[in-house]
């Protein structure tokens, strides 16, 4: 709705937004969004909000009081959140997670992006198409959970999630049975396995900073060819990737899964189309690389 501001003119109100979390001073999604909204000529501002557990419920009340246009959520809210909002899209509910919110009127509503932000950005920079695809997912947590719900509406032709511990593994492939052709399994099962994948995605921590020398699988049991993605960007590519280069692999790191999850969120916000390449290029500036190299092998 336009007011009139103190020239007499019309104008737009300023578009708040911004991140909840705990610990939040690491993110990256402010300079990220800040860049976009002056890509877009926006006036507003997202904004880094250090929310404690205890304060969650007040801070959730505050974006409606305070009139906020929407927030993302992340560590450690993503569940906890849904207890406050007045309505949950089906990727929230799929995922049992929420990461954006938004608000419309007062009346707010949590969805989930980081699952379609992954096949995105998959489908964009290596695999454009993944219907009939026999796919390996590595890991079993939030972040796998949100994948495999995504991956699913692109008609697979199997996922087998593998998992150190591996009644979690059982347990997330079991949550999505109707779904699709899901199984689960254990890490020893893997070198048998990869033969028959067209795509390896690990959703673990392992690799990630500071150690940067581990991998989740061992390397020599991929073939060349096959698309190996990591949702790990820091670093922007993890040994895991680079070993698998190396043996003649297609290559996904992380960080388009984190320039798409707010791709979509900015695009609830404002129904406009997020300047993508801005926003890669901005985390990229900020990380100290270079987006082309950073992207995927292809
Ligand atoms: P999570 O819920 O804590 O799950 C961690 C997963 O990693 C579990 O499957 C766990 O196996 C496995 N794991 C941890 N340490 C391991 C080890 N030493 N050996 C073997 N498996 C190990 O975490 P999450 O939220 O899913 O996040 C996982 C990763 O995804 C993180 O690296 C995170 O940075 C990344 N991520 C990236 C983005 C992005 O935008 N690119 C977004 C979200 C997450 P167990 O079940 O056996 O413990």
């Amino acid at each position: 709705m336009a007011e009139t501001g103190l020239n007499g003119k019309d104008r737009q109100p300023e578009l708040l937004l911004g991140v909840m979390g705990d610990p939040i001073a690491q993110s990256k999604s402010p300079l990220m969004h800040g860049a976009a909204l002056k890509a877009l000529g926006l006036s507003g501002a997202y904004v880094p909000l250090h929310i404690t557990p205890d304060k969650l419920g007040d801070a959730v009340q505050a974006v409606r009081t305070l009139g906020f246009r929407g927030v993302n959520v992340t560590i450690p809210h993503k569940v906890a959140v849904m207890d406050y909002l007045d309505k949950l899209d089906a990727s929230a509910v799929d995922v049992g997670a929420v990461n954006t919110i938004v608000n419309d009127n007062g009346v707010l509503t949590g969805f989930n992006t980081d699952g379609i932000g992954y096949v995105r950005s998959l489908k964009a920079e290596a695999a454009p198409e993944l219907s009939g695809a026999r796919i390996l997912v590595i890991g079993a947590g939030g972040a796998a959970r949100g994948i495999v719900s995504a991956l699913l509406q692109e008609r697979p032709a199997s996922i087998l999630i593998a998992n150190r511990n591996e009644d979690r593994a059982h347990q997330l492939a079991d949550s999505f049975r109707n779904r699709g052709n899901v199984a689960g399994t254990g890490m020893e099962a893997v070198p048998s396995v990869t033969g028959d994948m067209d795509i390896v995605i690990n959703t673990t921590s392992v690799g990630m900073f500071p150690h940067m020398e581990e991998m989740p699988i061992d390397p020599a049991c991929l073939h060349k060819g096959m698309i190996v993605s990591d949702l790990i960007y820091n670093p922007l590519h993890t040994r895991l990737l680079t070993e698998s280069l190396q043996r003649g692999c297609i290559i996904h790191g992380g960080l388009g899964m984190f320039i798409y999850q707010g791709a979509y969120a900015l695009e609830y916000w404002t129904g406009l189309a997020a300047p993508v390449d801005i926003m890669r290029q901005t985390i990229v500036d900020c990380l100290g690389g270079s987006a082309g190299e950073m992207i995927s092998s292809k």
